[in-house]
């Protein structure tokens, strides 16, 4: 089943719950607009390649649209459209005053050097620089881009525009207008929620097994604060597979073996892993931060976690999102879960518009505020209407969205 596939399933229970309207829920099944754009550069052999470029504008009924930019061999059409409209709900859902949008180019970045990638993104960005900007659609990081290709996409867009526009982005380079403790915010959120999931279902933080699908930018903020906060982090992976050590993994150690070059599994204080193991093993705490599509119904049953915190986007297919339920497993969502980066994205931005920067204390103490309020009122929902926290996340997200477009009506 396609990511797609899965959020179009998510949103249709959701609206059925709510008895939102057909005609409003037509509307929210469609994105705004979809740009589909080619990217042309030359390598650093002198040869033109031809790349295929994403952006999809799910919804700016709350606002200009926002969401990252993916670099990744799987992206596509379908792939970019699921992620967008998760991003409209994930902001609805944080109270941000915006709407959804995802983009992507279908490319492998591990096989471009700097300079390629640079071309790329400049092309990329001269492409859909129609459809950017401050009060428009902002960018920011998702799989395979990070920092620097947020400096370039933002130089990019100033050099049309004849001026420096440090709001097109998030998730810059401190330097350029980036806002302190936007790179750690998503595994941060993810570390915050984890802490109020523990609480809610009696668990203590202290000496709980974690397990960590994908070493990230997620993955590895989360696995260090989990292990400040008490836990024990005792397999972590990457895309070439895992490492395991039921006494704990020592991150510091792990980290130093990365930077030299190695991978995960080849950690020598563990032992290697598949990532199939990994999402089996015993544990506590399951975070997947790694690609869509990992919890499926052909392994959902042998999931031996209690609480499961989704720091990937859209890592459980709908059958598996059943099947742990069922299980007893207790699910924090996508939505709610790694909504850290893009409630720090919304600081940073008010932070550009202003020209006036915060401190990180500040950014860390309002992002757990606004994280801990949305668990909790998401909760309070599942409650009241006997839904898990997945459908009362989305029915939170999409009685916002909805409510707004009868209020704007639609035009003409
Ligand atoms: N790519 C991140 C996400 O999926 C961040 C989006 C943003 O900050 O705009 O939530």
């Amino acid at each position: 089943m396609s990511t797609l596939a899965t959020v179009l399933e998510q949103l249709d229970q959701a609206a059925d719950r709510l008895g939102v309207e057909p005609q409003i829920h037509q509307h929210l099944r469609h994105p705004k607009r979809s740009l589909i754009v080619s990217v042309p550069i030359q390598t650093d052999a002198g040869e033109l390649e031809v790349f295929t470029g994403y952006r999809v504008q799910h919804s700016m009924t709350l606002g200009p649209s926002k969401g990252g930019i993916r670099y990744h061999p799987d992206v596509d059409l379908d792939e970019v459209t699921a992620l967008a409209m998760l991003m409209t709900w994930k902001c609805a859902l944080m109270g941000l005053p915006y709407g959804g949008a995802k983009g992507g180019v279908r490319c492998d970045p591990s096989k471009l050097s700097f300079r390629e990638l640079e071309r790329l993104t400049r092309r990329y960005a001269s492409e859909i620089y129609l459809c950017i900007g401050p009060d428009r659609d902002i960018p920011a990081p998702d799989m395979g881009t990070n920092e620097q290709v947020m400096a370039w996409v933002m130089d990019t867009y100033s050099m049309q525009r004849g001026t420096t526009v440090p709001g097109v982005v998030t998730n810059k380079p401190v330097l350029l207008g980036g806002s302190l403790g936007r790179v750690e915010a998503t595994g941060r959120g993810v570390a915050y929620v984890t802490a109020e999931g523990m609480a809610h279902l009696g668990l203590l933080l202290s000496g709980a097994r974690v397990v960590v699908q994908g070493f990230g930018n997620v993955g590895s903020v989360a696995a260090r604060l989990l292990h400040e906060m008490g836990c024990r982090v005792v397999a972590v992976s990457d895309v070439g597979g895992g490492s395991y050590n039921p006494e704990g993994l020592d991150l510091e150690a792990l980290q130093a073996h990365l930077r030299s070059g190695q991978p995960v599994r080849q950690y020598p204080e563990g032992d290697a892993i598949t990532n199939e193991e990994l999402l089996q093993l015993p544990c506590e705490i399951l975070v997947p931060a790694a690609l869509g599509g990992q919890l499926t119904a052909g392994n959902a049953g042998a999931v031996r976690a209690r609480l499961i915190v989704e720091g990937a986007n859209g890592p459980t297919t709908a059958e598996a999102d059943r099947l742990l339920r069922e299980g007893g497993v207790f699910i924090l969502p996508d939505i709610l879960a790694n909504a850290g980066g893009v409630i720090v994205s919304y600081f940073e931005w008010v932070q550009d518009l202003q020209f006036f920067f915060w401190k990180e204390d500040e950014v860390n103490s309002r992002l757990r505020d606004i994280l801990t309020a949305a668990f909790r009122r998401t909760l309070a929902l599942a409650s009241r209407e006997r839904v898990d926290l997945r459908t009362a996340a989305l029915m939170e997200a999409v009685d916002r969205v909805a409510r707004a477009t009868r209020l704007r009506g639609f035009y003409p």
